[in-house]
């Protein structure tokens, strides 16, 4: 079964004469899986879908063979996994920050899923709509659960909406920081939908793309006219800023969420603007010492649009699911 110098060390779930319909590999050099392909595809007259990824290459590690058989199905259905592999390729996970907490957090790769809904944030407000609309996998911008989870009770609202979750067979799967830096992230879809050109990760990483983007205007503008143009691309009615808005604009740095950390990059690459969400008081103070401007969005509305997207992506990649960014989330912070 196996091609040559590789081990035959596996075990099939399934009697090879009954030949399943779908399985799913995953494995580091996809020559196993061509092989395996040609085997079953000459044994059998249905279709036989087999895919695989890099993405379990941390813990294959070592081993001395190069795959992992994940499972075999007898139906068409499109399961949790298939939108891992897919998500995994659209933000990789290696792209996020050490200290996150990514991927599948919840659930069970195996289930059926015909729904799927995105949110920025999972809140007892989404798992409501959640089991409302029979939702099987959230796909949570923000990690659920984020930090070490001790003891699964209802005392809290984290433990209760994890119950929740859980009770229903409701998955979640987090991308974070992974989507803020991906090729076609948030960081890069606000740079380009800014204009901005020759768009570069704010902070490069060595391994990987890096996180924020920074890029140049076209031509100068003012910042009140950065900022209208902001607003436009977010749909939102206001920002809060530092600077003056007559302050000629042409190099401009973001990044999405609580990324008042970034300012000191975009100060080192000479950008005039960093728009960020949200950050404190004394990184305000720090802009304007600097003399860059700095653009507040909120945090919600520097995200928010990007998990609207993420579900047309998904969307177009799986018609035969029905995909939406949560309809219940809102803003938290409201404008008086
Ligand atoms: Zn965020």
């Amino acid at each position: 079964m196996t091609p040559d110098g590789l081990t035959d060390d596996i075990s099939f779930p399934f009697d090879r004469d009954e030949s399943p319909t779908r399985l799913l590999v995953w494995e580091k050099s996809g020559r196993w899986a061509a092989s395996l392909r040609r085997e079953l595809g000459e044994a059998t007259t249905r279709p036989i879908e087999i895919r695989s990824s890099r993405m379990l290459k941390d813990e294959l590690g070592d081993r001395p063979y190069s795959f992992v058989l994940i499972e075999a199905h007898e139906d068409n259905a499109h399961r949790v996994l298939d939108a891992l592999v897919h998500l995994g390729e659209f933000a990789p996970l290696e792209l996020a920050e050490d200290w996150d907490n990514v991927g599948l957090l919840v659930g069970d790769q195996a289930r059926a899923v015909s729904r799927i809904m995105t949110c920025l944030t999972i809140t007892p407000e989404c798992v409501i709509e959640a089991r409302e609309k029979s939702v099987d996998l959230i796909v949570s911008h923000h990690p659920m659960p984020f930090r070490p989870v001790k003891r699964l009770t209802t005392d809290h609202t984290v433990g209760q909406m994890l119950w929740d979750l859980a009770r229903n067979g409701t998955a979640v799967y987090s991308p974070h920081t992974a989507f803020d830096s991906a090729e076609e992230g948030i960081n890069q879809m606000t740079a380009q939908g800014l204009d901005l050109e020759s768009i570069q990760p704010l902070v490069p990483r060595e391994d990987a793309l890096g996180s924020g983007r920074f890029g140049s205007l076209p031509t100068p503008i003012t910042l009140g006219e950065l900022i209208d143009k902001l607003k436009k691309f977010l749909r939102i009615d206001q920002v809060r800023y530092v600077g003056g808005s007559e302050q000629s604009i042409k190099k401009v740095a973001t990044g999405c969420g609580s990324a008042g950390m970034f300012l000191e990059q975009a100060v080192a690459n000479d950008c005039d603007a960093f728009i960020t969400g949200e950050t404190d008081f004394h990184t305000c103070l720090e802009a304007r010492a600097q003399q860059t401007a700095l653009i507040l969005t909120g945090h919600y509305a520097s995200e928010r649009f990007a998990v609207e997207r993420l579900a047309d992506c998904l969307s177009e990649k799986y018609p035969n699911i029905e995909t939406f960014a949560s309809h219940n989330e809102s803003d938290p912070i409201e404008c008086g």
